[in-house]
């Protein structure tokens, strides 16, 4: 189960694995295309904790990286 927030209805719903129609990857996070209940329509959701964490990697990260490439 996934809870969700519709962005066209502004309702919060919680959603069945079954309505997940894809699922991709990417290095940071994970990226759910979910079929809506709320409005049938599909909304893309990014989820996962990395996603945040390389978020706040890249803030943290930019002065040393400037300093190696100078
Ligand atoms: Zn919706």
């Amino acid at each position: 189960m996934l809870l969700i927030t519709c962005p066209v209805t502004r309702t919060d719903e919680l959603v069945a694995d079954r309505r997940i129609r894809s699922v991709a990857n990417h290095p940071t996070h994970v990226a759910l295309s979910v079929e809506c209940p709320s409005c049938g329509s599909v909304h893309v959701y990014r989820t996962g904790r990395r996603w945040e964490e390389a978020r706040a990697v890249r803030a943290a990260a930019r002065p040393a990286a400037e300093l190696t490439s100078a």
